[in-house]
């Protein structure tokens, strides 16, 4: 096989030559690139069927990225939370680290638009320091490779980091956050397996977004690392005329379990400056969860999330139909047919130490009374 590096280099870049493939308008994508630099990577671009397509929309620069002026550049406030440099540290018992700025591709509504692309990874000295945080910090127990892509680091690099992470004694999990493996497959080598299966428990998100990614070899690769014991799950934008479709999402979920991947995330797109021409409404989403829960495998549901503007962290959505009703009697529920059911609370239960549930449906139907004892 064609070494990943020598194939990653023949990524389109320049737009002379997304001229001469796509036949766009090389001076227009010349004034976007500046500032939001693509890449375009073999086995993406032979997967463009036609102009504006799902795949294209991904990746294709569109002179409305520069008309976004009122947007924020760190919508998520990540750089707040960010005690030593390249490390988020928002939740209580895990964090991001961002290892590169590189990707095989420049996704055009990427949530750190303001980041990828930039020159340079993680040095030596930011590793130790990371290292040196954690090793402090007992609590937390999970962390998250991200960027960037971690995994365009070379072999390795990929190894050092693994391995000072390792020397922690009370982190647990280790997670690549990823879109290589559909975009560059050729980058998952048995080398690469080889080394990260010396540091178990690895877990792996990869990012897709349409059923169109999952080509053969991409899905040759998603098995080299399942063969690697690596968990794998994706990570799924919800994007305007990409994938804001209940089919097209079905149909994605159905090939990533095909691909030994379960759907872990959906997420609502960011309000990134420079991305806002893909966002959807919540609606559509919600819709989107309706047509797959129940209709389809339970494995194939991700999880609906918002990413809290100002740093809030990702909050779950599910549609409200579902519970139309909670109180000390029960719950009064709707199933994926528009069917309704009631579920009793246990008699013997102690009504004090229910937690405390308020359900928009609830406040809507309960009497106002009901919601004093809180
Ligand atoms: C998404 C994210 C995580 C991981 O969240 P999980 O729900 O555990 O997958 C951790 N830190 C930050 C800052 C994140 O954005
Ligand atoms: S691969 Fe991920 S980090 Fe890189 S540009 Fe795409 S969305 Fe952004």
């Amino acid at each position: 096989m064609e070494d990943w590096k020598k194939v990653l280099a023949r990524s389109i870049t320049k737009p002379k030559d997304l001229a001469k493939q796509l036949g766009v308008d090389e001076k227009e994508i010349a004034d976007i690139v500046g500032p939001y630099p693509m890449r375009i990577t073999p086995t993406v671009l032979a997967t463009i069927k036609e102009k504006g397509d799902a795949i294209w929309k991904q990746v294709v620069p569109e002179s409305i990225e520069l008309d976004d002026i009122d947007a924020q550049d760190d919508p998520l406030e990540e750089d707040t939370d960010s005690p030593v440099p390249h490390l988020v540290h928002r939740y209580p018992d895990r964090v991001l680290l961002m290892v590169t700025n590189q990707c095989p591709i420049y996704c055009r509504f990427c949530t750190r638009k303001r980041l990828v692309g930039k020159p340079g990874f993680l040095k030596k000295g930011e590793l130790d320091q990371a290292v040196a945080y954690l090793r402090e910090h007992t609590e937390v127990r999970d962390v998250i490779l991200s960027g960037g892509d971690p995994l365009l680091l070379p072999d390795h690099l990929i190894e050092r980091i693994l391995k000072a992470l390792r020397s922690i004694p009370h982190l647990e999990l280790i997670r690549f956050g990823t879109r290589v493996p559909g975009t560059l497959p050729e980058r998952i080598t048995p080398e690469l397996c080889e080394i990260v299966k010396q540091y178990h428990p690895i877990y792996m998100n990869l990012h897709f977004n349409h059923p169109d990614e999952l080509t053969p070899e991409v899905k040759e690769a998603c098995g080299r690392l399942a063969d690697a014991g690596i968990p794998l799950g994706a990570q799924t934008v919800l994007l305007k005329g990409v994938n804001d479709d209940p089919d097209i999402m079905k149909r994605l979920m159905h090939q990533l379990l095909l691909a030994r991947i379960k759907p872990y995330y959906l997420y609502m797109a960011d309000l990134t400056k420079g991305t806002n021409h893909f966002r959807t409404t919540v609606e559509t989403g919600l819709r989107i969860i309706q047509a797959l829960q129940g209709h389809t495998s339970g494995m194939a549901v991700p999880h609906f999330v918002i990413d809290a503007p100002g740093g809030g962290g990702k909050i779950p959505l599910l549609p409200n139909e579902y519970l139309l009703n909670l109180d000390d009697e029960g719950a009064v529920l709707k199933n994926f047919e528009n069917k309704t059911y009631h579920y009793p609370q246990p008699s013997t239960t102690d009504k004090k130490e229910l937690p405390m549930v308020n359900t928009s449906a609830s406040r809507d139907m309960c009497s106002a009374g009901a919601m004093d004892d809180h």
